[in-house]
């Protein structure tokens, strides 16, 4: 029979994967802390209206990424691709946006049905972090404080800040104006995207892959010329705040963003080291997508930041994962049971516990027991069962093994794992001193 895979683009993680997983989460988690933010959980499936009312219908997601289908009852729906609209409009639906604040963030997969390759999967993670009802260029550079401080806690290095601006609608409008006019002078040397973009989405254009593209997009008109004079201070003003931050920067007027609800502020963070795949995370001001979604006009910003990319940025370091404490050996059913209730009373002062089971001997749960890494062993047999006894045998240490009664078994584990830590400390002492 053939072995059922995987979808394409969808991947496992295993043990080995998570543990790197969690402590980038946890790095991270603690960072949005520091800053205020608050954690909140979205469903993965929304209504279809939803993307297509907020990421735009002539985008690349909406026109050609999105996992649609007909729910049971005949409604569309659909796998988010991003967390924003989702975000958007939980808050709107709680009222979280009513004269408030709202510092939050999120995680967890998107889907989209692009062509599988490094840094493109058909399920990603991201991690998305958003701040609602400011309107200001502050906001703006806390969120860039925020992202220059993660990579600095997961160790992430060599990533380019690359920063611009859209305008407002209006001065947006205008632009996409002359650069259709520009384009259109051109239109049979580009490549076949940009031909159909010149009248659904000239702007994406500028961030075409295509050499002769991009030639032609070299001298395209430069969006900062055409920013009403309020996109222009708040550009301005967000320049000096990095500079007062000490947050180096490159203005990059090619930069555009692929979804539709951007306006004002939009940046990116970009690695030299992941291939043609290099934007780690994204992000920049939505102040239209409250009220383009139901809600009272309402400006906002925020970013996404691409965890697989973070990962292969991050390489296959491998994590230290902790062993057990205690490896459980009970020998004969009746101490099998015993010694199923005598882990959980360890386990209830705080250690980490994994029980052999099975009906092996001896000479096997000590294999089983060494190849744990567990610090120590406890034997349960018939002897000790009826005996009232214990016997615990350190197996990192060069401590002997010892019998006792059965009620000082935790002093007697907590003094092994005490010797075995101290010795462990020692040595590496040792090495530095020898090294
Ligand atoms: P890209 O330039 O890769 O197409 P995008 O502009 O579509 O990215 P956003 O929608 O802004 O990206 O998503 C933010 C981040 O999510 C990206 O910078 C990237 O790190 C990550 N990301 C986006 N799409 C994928 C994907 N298909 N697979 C893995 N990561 C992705
Ligand atoms: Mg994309």
């Amino acid at each position: 029979m053939n072995k059922l895979q995987s979808i394409k683009g969808m991947k496992d993680l295993l043990p080995v994967d998570t543990a790197v997983w969690q402590r980038i989460e946890d790095a991270v988690r603690r960072v949005l802390e520091r800053y205020g933010y608050a954690e909140i959980r979205l469903p993965i499936v929304e209504r279809t209206e939803l993307f297509a009312r907020s990421i735009g219908e002539q985008t690349d997601i909406v026109g050609k990424e999105m996992y649609t289908f007909p729910d049971l009852d005949g409604e569309s729906i659909t796998l988010r691709p991003e967390g924003t609209a989702g975000c958007v409009r939980a808050g709107i639906q709680h009222g979280l946006f009513h004269n408030r604040h709202q510092r939050l963030y999120y995680w967890g997969p998107m889907f989209r049905h692009e062509r599988p390759q490094r840094g493109r999967l058909r399920q990603f993670h991201q991690l998305g972090v958003e701040a609602v009802g400011w309107a200001g260029p502050d906001i703006d550079a806390e969120l860039i404080q925020i992202g220059t401080r993660i990579w600095r806690e997961v160790g992430a290095s060599g990533l380019a800040l690359h920063i611009n601006s859209l305008g407002d609608v209006e001065s947006r409008l205008q632009y996409r104006q002359r650069l259709v006019e520009y384009f259109s002078k051109y239109r049979t040397q580009l490549d076949n995207d940009s031909q159909r973009r010149i009248d659904t989405n000239p702007l994406r254009i500028l961030d075409s892959k295509d050499n002769t593209t991009q030639q032609i997009a070299s001298d395209a008109p430069e969006i900062l010329d055409y920013l009403d004079a309020e996109s222009k201070s708040h550009f301005e003003e967000l320049c000096e705040y990095l500079d007062a931050a000490g947050i180096a920067y490159t203005i990059d007027q090619r930069l555009v963003r692929g979804l539709d609800y951007y306006s004002r502020t939009v940046f990116e963070w970009i690695s030299g080291d992941l291939g043609a795949q290099g934007t780690v995370c994204a992000g920049g001001r939505y102040d239209r997508l409250v009220e383009q979604l139901g809600g009272r006009a309402t400006p906002a910003a925020g970013f996404a930041l691409g965890l697989e990319r973070l990962l292969d940025l991050l390489g296959r370091r491998p994590v230290q994962t902790d062993s057990a404490d205690v490896y459980m050996i009970s020998l004969g059913d009746p101490a099998r049971k015993a010694g199923l209730v005598l882990a959980d009373t360890l386990r209830d002062a705080g250690l980490t516990v994994i029980s052999y089971c099975g009906t092996g001997g001896l000479k096997n749960q000590m294999k089983h027991a060494d190849k744990s890494g567990a610090t120590v062993a406890v034997l349960l047999g018939e002897d000790e069962l009826k005996s009232d006894m214990i016997t615990v045998k350190p197996l990192r240490s060069g401590q002997r093994q010892l019998t006792a009664p059965a009620d000082r078994l935790l002093e007697i584990v907590r003094g092994c794992l005490d010797a075995s830590a101290t010795q462990t400390a020692n040595s590496r002492e040792g090495i530095y001193a020898n090294g």
